[in-house]
């Protein structure tokens, strides 16, 4: 079969037209998988152009976390096995002893205008009119500025390439993503800002860097807490110490390894880029729970990640022989209303499980979970590599795929994962047997 064929007009018929067009081409069976009722499918009608329904993503919640003191469960949308689980597995280890600890900046973002044309000299006369530029923008931000955001200061400089003058605007933009807000604070400076400098707006358009919007988490845990599975910290074989035992040599070798392993992400970007990934499969998944914008919020992040010319990991470790340190810190602009935020019933129920924090308050979960995440990653990689786990839902997949159901799945990965035997076949006997042995 074909691909679909659309009129040349598919996005402006009207929603039923829209899927009634789909349906009919009959392009597959799975068309009821983005059919989520006439209720979310009129909701992402009016989030977006063209829709024709809903993507069901796999929603989990990432149970143990304490941050800052109190007890969540964090909702995490995401498709790849093993994250979630690997999330609480972290975040229940870091939980005994002591949990994250976060902080976060004010949430100030960068509105940029670019000027062309400007003659020499001509950026200089921005900056002292920066109270009549405050003013203006006072205006326009009444409410922002009511809620304890709004503008907080302006920098100007001549790029040195393009001879554009740029213009950033800092706006404290509180519980918002602040896209739109920093954009509109833009187009109503432009014509004043073209005054001033005798040149001509090129664009006017926020910054995504959110370099002034950073947040930080960090967790300390004694080593006697560190338990060891399997074998592979320092080839020692002996599987690990217990709590309340002290810190055994398998625990203090993992923990030396997980250091190497953060000092080897700082050094090469090849590692750099998968140690980040990691990073950003908790705060992407958040982000999405949550609906928030992960585009801006993964740029942000790898920008971030690569500020002094070269592309590093993002967190770090150290270890004084008692206790490993991990820390994470990266620019985050979560929000918490804005956009689809607040606004999409989904949006809601993620923000109700996290107990409605504010726009700072859910970027330091993140930031937690970011860490928890690539805590999980490293224990796993340095002391037996991460594959055993996601070899296990993959054969759940397997199973399924097989025909498998119900407790069927389960039995069947089992039996794959014992016999290290991942195929479609091998997963399609075992339910024979298994059905066979039942009839
Ligand atoms: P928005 O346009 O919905 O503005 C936020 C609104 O919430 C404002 O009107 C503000 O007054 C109000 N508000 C209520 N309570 C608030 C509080 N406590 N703190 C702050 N504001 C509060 O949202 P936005 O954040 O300006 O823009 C976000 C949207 O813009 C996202 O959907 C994003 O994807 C999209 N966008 C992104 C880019 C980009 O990243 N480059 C560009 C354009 C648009």
């Amino acid at each position: 079969m074909g691909a679909v064929q659309l009129p040349e007009r598919f996005g402006r018929l009207g929603l039923e037209e829209r899927r009634r067009l789909l349906e009919e081409q009959a392009i597959a069976e799975d068309w009821a998988a983005v059919s989520c009722g006439p209720e979310l499918t009129a909701l992402a009608d009016i989030m977006v152009e063209a829709a024709v329904g809903s993507l069901p993503m796999p929603l989990g919640l990432a149970a143990g976390f304490l941050v800052d003191g109190r007890e969540l469960a964090v909702p995490m949308a995401v498709e790849e096995p093993s994250v979630i689980a690997a999330a609480s597995l972290a975040a229940r280890l870091i939980r005994r002893g002591g949990g994250f600890t976060t902080w976060a900046s004010e949430p100030v973002m960068r509105a940029q205008v670019f000027l062309e044309k400007v003659p020499p000299g001509g950026e200089l006369r921005v900056a002292p009119r920066e109270a009549e530029l405050r003013e203006r923008l006072d205006v326009l931000q009444a409410s922002l500025r009511a809620r304890g955001g709004g503008f907080c200061g302006l920098e100007v400089a001549r790029l040195p390439e393009t001879g554009l003058v740029r213009v950033d605007l800092l706006i404290d933009v509180r519980d918002a993503m602040g896209a739109n807000i920093l954009n509109t604070a833009a187009e109503h400076l432009s014509p004043r800002l073209e005054e001033l400098t005798g040149g001509k707006v090129l664009m006017g358009i926020l910054s995504n860097a959110a370099r002034e919007r950073r947040v930080g988490a960090r967790f300390a845990l004694p080593l006697e807490l560190l338990r060891v599975a399997g074998s592979g910290a320092g080839g020692s074989g002996t599987g690990g110490a217990a709590a309340g035992q002290g810190a055994g040599e398998a625990s203090i070798e993992a923990a030396r390894r997980i250091v190497l392993a953060s000092e080897l992400a700082r050094e090469d970007s090849s590692r750099a880029v998968t140690h980040n990934k990691g990073i950003m499969n908790g705060i992407s998944s958040l982000a999405l729970a949550t609906m928030n914008d992960t585009r801006a919020i993964e740029a942000a992040a790898h920008a971030w990640a690569a500020r002094d010319g070269q592309y590093r990991g993002l967190s770090k470790y150290t270890c004084d022989g008692q206790t490993l340190e991990g820390s994470l810190e990266l620019p985050l602009a979560f929000a918490v209303v804005g956009g689809a935020v607040g606004f999409h019933p989904a949006s809601r129920l993620a923000l109700a499980i996290l107990g409605h924090p504010d726009g700072q308050g859910l970027a330091r979960i993140a930031a937690a979970l970011g860490l928890a995440q690539n805590f999980a990653a490293l224990l796993a990689l340095v002391t037996g590599g991460v594959q055993r786990g996601h070899m296990k839902l993959h054969a759940a997949r397997l199973a399924y795929q097989a025909g498998a159901r119900g407790a069927e799945v389960r039995q069947i990965a089992e039996r794959l994962a014992a016999g290290a035997q991942y195929t479609r076949d091998a997963a399609a006997r075992v339910l024979a047997e298994l059905r066979g042995r039942r009839a």
